[in-house]
């Protein structure tokens, strides 16, 4: 009882960073105020570094790397863990305002792996930033606030939705049918185009943007709706973004958790895993291997010895066993609700295609070190 109590409690504030960090550069922003509040200080390569000493790179807004140094070199090697930041949502377009018969939309590009028909008739918000030709950085979130507007995309009347549910699942909703509805209420002594000139002049009067602003904006639309607890037992939470702030999380914590480490500590906020990976703010970056080597010039080690001797668990999600889907899983090898974290030692499509396939001195290392800490998993 006592451990499901204090669970329960992490879990409040679990739910609170879900709410602040919808997307990447919010889960930047949250982890950056929770991080200097544990005593983390932005890296500075040219200092030394002494054991205790807690640093953090913050990668263009989007991804975070942190570090707690070690009582041993970095020869030795770090303990890594990895998680992503960003998740499947709508971004917009980058001329995405249009109005269409006296109705303002934005158009979207879908950012991840989505069902798209999940998307229609729910309550969106619209979070981001929008960078004017000076440079400067306007921040917008709107959705969140209770006092906000909130926004959507339609969807079809049973009446009139005869041919769409015919339609396979992939195609009810198009990837081109994902418009933003904005606005319906004309701009005053306006003709053409008059809701379109009346959300512009709206967004110009608070954000101080014009339409050519989008050109060189991030706005990306996310559910709406708060994280909550899901089940009269209250024993499971309902949000959006678990995947995969349910590991980013833990793995900020745990570098608060643990002041002295033994070997130094590592703890990688992720951008773009949702679309593979790349681009300077995802680990096919070079942000990685240049923090490890700033670290290591620091102590004057190696970088080659630290990454040789270093340990990594790259944290994810699972799909765990759902009953009302039962034959989709194999039930000897599923994942199942209540029964801890789940331990991964491959994943990959057909005959282990793309897996990196953790081997059994890996996974044997990880399975005595959790067994020792009473940690439960499966
Ligand atoms: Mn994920």
């Amino acid at each position: 009882a006592a451990a499901v109590k204090a669970a329960d409690d992490y879990c409040k504030a679990y739910m609170q960073f879900l709410n602040d960090a919808k997307t990447e550069r919010e889960a930047v922003c949250a982890a950056v105020r929770l991080a200097e509040k544990n005593g983390f200080v932005p890296f500075d390569p040219s200092a030394a570094l002494k054991a205790g000493d807690k640093v953090y790179v913050n990668n263009r807004g989007k991804s975070l790397i942190l570090a707690t140094i070690g009582k041993k070199p970095l020869t030795d090697g770090v303990s890594i863990a990895a998680a992503h930041i960003d998740s499947p949502r709508l971004d917009l377009k980058p001329n995405p305002l249009y109005e269409d018969s006296e109705l303002a939309y934005l158009d979207t590009h879908y950012y991840g792996g989505i069902k798209k028909y999940q998307w229609t008739a729910t309550p969106l918000s619209l979070h981001g930033v929008v960078v004017k030709k000076d440079g400067t950085a306007v921040n917008v979130r709107i959705g969140e606030d209770d006092k906000d507007p909130v926004f959507c995309v339609t969807d079809l009347l049973p009446h009139l939705g005869k041919e769409q549910m015919e339609r396979k699942a992939t195609e009810v909703v198009k990837g081109e049918d994902l418009n933003l509805l904005i606005g319906s209420r004309a701009l005053a002594g306006e003709e053409d185009n008059a809701v379109k000139l009346n959300i512009l002049a709206l967004l110009n009067e608070k954000y101080g943007i014009t339409e050519a602003d989008f050109l060189s904006a991030e706005l990306e639309i996310v559910p709406a709706f708060k994280a909550r607890d899901l089940g009269l037992d209250r024993s499971m939470i309902g949000a959006y973004g678990h995947d995969d702030r349910v590991c980013a999380y833990p793995a900020l914590t745990a570098l608060f958790e643990n002041p002295h480490p033994a070997y130094t500590a590592v703890t990688v906020l992720a951008d773009k895993e949702e679309i593979g990976s790349m681009g300077v703010t995802g680990m096919q970056s070079a942000a990685f291997d240049t923090f490890m080597e700033d670290l290591c010039e620091a102590q004057g080690a190696a970088l080659r010895v630290c990454l040789e001797n270093s340990f990594c668990l790259s944290a994810d999600v699972t799909a765990a066993y759902d009953p009302n889907f039962g034959d989709v899983y194999e039930k000897k090898n599923a994942a199942y609700l209540n029964y801890g974290i789940g331990l991964c030692k491959y994943t990959g499509a057909r005959g282990k295609s793309g897996a990196s396939d953790a081997s059994a001195e890996t996974v044997g290392y990880v399975r005595g070190i959790f067994d020792r800490a009473g940690v439960i998993w499966q």
